[in-house]
């Protein structure tokens, strides 16, 4: 006899064979080490170049150090959302911290970047209102943007034409053009001057996303000091859990768009604080991300050594001057042939398929904590292998 319940179950077991016969199904590996580049998966050693962790704070001691005298101090719970009773001296603290480095008024601290884009984009548009957004942007966005109700026009990857028409064209009360500064499976990075000079003629907001040049560019402060841009209108948002190595994300702006999404963002107000030591960890890691500069020449020399290596072999990655340089794959099973022959050599780098980037690619990442000869192994192996996986699959 066949229940209903199992009809629910057949449907899921549907769609994931689908999954599965497409080179698409994912799992989870499960990893037995702090961060670092080199860690135990599945029982196996590995070069860690999947991980976000471009400076090597995830597992820094002073940062440690700094969570660990948080717990003594805080705890471990913040108790409550941070309009009930969960806003701790030590929140205060890291967003005065953080919105003085990045050279805005004020900032906001959210417990994650996803939860920070839902926050900035539903709170400053809704219905009557319009939003811009470039087509590779982070799914976190796209997602904010569909949850705004706004209308949610896409233009194609860094086309400011195509922008520039559908800004014209809008009949919405506010419009708001949403953008990663570094995109997040390509590596390249968007014309935040020529989108501010749009924004401006347009009389729009500008809002960045910096997840992948908070820490990296600009000495640590991101993708703005990086390129010397300052405007009102600019609303930035850096996530704390990659090149900070900690966790969470903030908003820096002007004190009334801070003041705006305390009072309406309800991914903001409906959500239980991050923990104070959390906060403490951050204010520590902003410290070592200003002091020890020497780890993005370390990143910069990593991404030279990868690039050119891959280059001189014949082999050329994606268009990318960021910590980010994907390797484009033609099938989601050549990505996945690839990366397991990669692990089979010790290395593990993340195969990225669709639906989360238009096309298959081997998303390769470098940090700071990566020593020389790791990378220059990686190199000798990626253009030892490629040829015979392009080939058993063709
Ligand atoms: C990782 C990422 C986010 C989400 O940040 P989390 O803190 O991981 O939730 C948002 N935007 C971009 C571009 C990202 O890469």
């Amino acid at each position: 006899m066949t229940t209903a319940s199992d009809e629910l179950f057949a449907a899921l077991e549907a769609d994931l064979a689908e999954r599965r016969a497409a080179h698409l199904y994912r799992r989870r590996p499960v990893v037995s080490t702090p961060q670092g580049p080199t860690v135990t998966v599945d029982g196996v050693t590995l070069s860690n170049f999947c991980s976000n962790d471009y400076l090597g704070l995830a597992a820094h001691p002073r940062i440690v150090a700094a969570a660990q005298a948080g717990a003594e101090r805080w705890g471990v719970g913040s108790g409550a959302s941070h309009l009930v009773c969960g806003h701790q001296a030590a929140h205060e603290a890291c967003e005065r911290k953080l919105a003085a480095f990045v050279g805005k008024p004020a900032a906001l601290t959210l417990a994650t970047g996803y939860l920070a884009n839902l926050a900035v984009i539903t709170a400053l548009v809704g219905r009557e209102d319009a939003v811009f957004a470039d087509k590779l942007n982070h799914a976190s966005l796209n997602d904010a943007c569909l949850l705004s109700r706004a209308t949610f026009k896409r233009y194609a990857h860094n086309d400011l034409a195509m922008l520039e028409r559908q800004l014209a064209d809008t009949p919405a009360r506010r419009k708001l053009i949403a953008v990663d500064a570094v995109f997040s499976m390509d590596g390249d990075t968007a014309p935040l001057a020529a989108l501010l000079a749009l924004a401006e003629r347009h009389d729009a907001w500008l809002f960045i996303d910096d997840a992948h040049g908070f820490g990296v560019l600009g000495d640590g402060r991101g993708s703005l000091a990086e390129l010397g841009l300052a405007s009102p209108r600019i609303i930035y948002m850096a996530t704390l859990g990659k090149a900070a190595g900690v966790a969470g994300a903030f908003v820096a702006a002007e004190e009334i768009v801070i003041d705006y999404l305390i009072n309406m963002a309800r991914p903001y107000i409906y959500t239980t604080a991050a923990p104070a030591l959390i906060a403490d960890a951050v204010s520590a890691s902003v410290d070592v991300i200003a002091q020890e500069a020497w780890r993005r020449e370390r990143l910069q020399t990593h991404i030279a050594t990868l690039r050119e290596g891959l280059a001189a072999g014949g082999c050329m990655l994606m268009p990318s001057s960021t910590a980010i340089q994907p390797l484009q794959m033609p099938s989601s099973e050549a990505a996945l042939a690839l990366s397991a022959a990669l692990r089979e050599r010790g290395h593990w780098v993340a195969a990225i398929r669709p639906p989360t980037v238009p096309t298959p690619r081997l998303r390769l990442t470098l940090s700071a904590a990566h020593d020389a000869a790791q990378v220059q192994q990686l190199v000798e192996d990626v253009l030892a292998l490629l040829p015979n996986v392009l080939r058993s699959l063709s």
